[in-house]
């Protein structure tokens, strides 16, 4: 029980952590194509991603994602 309450601390602050990194990074912002439905969508804050052929493609929701993974070569061009 101890030993689950320290876990979620350290997790906690890791995660504080890597918020504060990423405002410092804002301009580093990567932004991606979601291939299914055509909007942009910040790789950070994507849905869903896959890998295909050696690239990486990223969802605004599990939906597209799970429509690009049935058929990624409709998708990936
Ligand atoms: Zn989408």
């Amino acid at each position: 029980m101890d030993e689950s309450s320290i876990s979620h601390f350290r997790n906690g602050t890791a995660l504080e952590k890597s918020r504060a990194h990423q405002k410092i990074n804002k301009e580093a912002t990567k932004m991606a194509k979601d291939p299914v439905c055509g909007m942009d969508v910040e790789e950070q804050k994507a849905a869903g991603a896959s890998q295909h052929k050696g690239r990486s493609y990223f969802f605004c929701s599990k939906s597209c994602k799970e429509k690009f993974d049935r058929n990624p070569e409709q998708y990936a061009k």
